[in-house]
């Protein structure tokens, strides 16, 4: 049984996420390869090959895959994928818009966002916005398998992987990449920070979401995060959101402010491992979930948290 891991990079640096799905793919069993498909991406290859429990990095080089797009990712995965028991992705925008492409193309259904791994041929996954949990096994010949991310701890380093390269696949030619708007920040990565301020419709105004969050997500060295309201109201962009259609985060500290806690909210943070929320209505549904809950018109609660930090 060998399992391929691809990773998600930005043809310099290896992102997080590849390292949590590197642990999944560790306790499916069996040897790990990881392919790094990219253009002038040795440097994500050294990366990748020092993460320990990694047997073997494929490295496919070529000017056609500078953009990541994946429909010319996909067709060299899928022919990378030969002999493998496993094909493993991080289940982020990068994984999800890649995995059904590669698994359509082997003609496998794909296993997406899996939590826990029960046997080589058995996940958890999560389903109905995280209210139940579906036991799935599989029984194609090779599975591809997209990895909730923050259910599993990060791999070590430790590691030291041959490294070889692989011939590239065809420029399909069908995409390509217009833009890349980023948001530059000073602050950790959402998907990935130790703790997570976020912000609902109640901050009523993009000046009041920054004025009120920032100072505290400052004092933490926090991510902040949104509702989908939030975002929708432009207080906050798009990569923000955190939840069913945001993202899925499980920080050490997440602290709701000023969110109601809609199951769809809640779909994304509430594994977190200590909530903390404040808002002014005590029936509020995000209390439910909460481990602390102070009642209070954050517009005077959060300043004062502030100071007291
Ligand atoms: P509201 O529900 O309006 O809540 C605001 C809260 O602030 C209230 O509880 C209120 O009591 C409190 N409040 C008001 N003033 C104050 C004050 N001064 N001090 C303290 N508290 C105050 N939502 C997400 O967040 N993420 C998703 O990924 C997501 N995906 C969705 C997908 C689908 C298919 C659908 C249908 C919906 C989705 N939603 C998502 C939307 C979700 O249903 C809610 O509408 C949204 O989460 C509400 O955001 P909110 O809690 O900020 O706003």
């Amino acid at each position: 049984m060998t399992i391929l891991l691809v990773a998600e990079h930005d043809n310099q640096h290896l992102q997080s996420g590849t390292r949590n799905a590197l642990t999944a793919a560790q306790r499916i069993g069996g040897d790990v390869h990881i392919a790094v498909i990219g253009s002038g991406c040795a440097a994500v290859a050294e990366a990748a090959a020092k993460l320990a429990g990694v047997s073997k990095v494929r490295v496919v080089d070529a000017a056609h895959y500078a953009d990541q797009t994946a429909e010319n990712l996909g067709i060299v995965l899928a022919q990378l994928a030969g002999g493998y028991s496993h094909v493993v992705l991080p289940a982020t925008s990068f994984g999800k818009n890649l995995g059904p492409r590669v698994a359509a193309l082997l003609d496998v259904a794909q296993i997406s966002d899996i939590i826990e791994v029960k046997a080589p041929d058995t996940f958890v996954r999560p389903i109905y916005a995280g209210n139940a949990l579906e036991t799935v096994r599989s029984s194609d010949a090779l599975k591809v398998v997209t990895v909730r991310t923050s259910a599993f701890d990060a791999a070590a380093e430790g590691g030291s992987a041959a490294v070889e390269t692989a011939p590239a696949g065809p420029d399909l030619g069908v995409s390509k990449l217009v833009s890349r708007a980023l948001t530059e920040s000073a602050r950790p990565e959402l998907g990935s920070a130790k703790v997570v301020v976020s912000g609902g419709r109640a901050l009523g105004s993009a000046e009041s979401f920054h004025s009120v969050l920032e100072p505290l997500a400052d004092k933490l060295g926090a991510a902040i995060g949104a509702s989908r309201a939030a975002v929708d109201a432009n207080f906050a962009p798009n990569d923000a959101q955190v939840g069913q259609t945001g993202k899925v985060v499980a920080p050490d500290l997440y602290i709701a402010i000023g969110i109601s806690g809609a199951i769809q909210h809640l779909a994304g943070m509430k594994d977190s491992k200590v909530i903390v929320a404040i808002n002014k209505d005590p029936d509020a549904a995000i209390f439910q979930v909460a481990d602390y809950g102070l009642v209070a018109d954050l517009f005077e609660a959060v300043p004062q948290l502030v100071s007291a930090l």
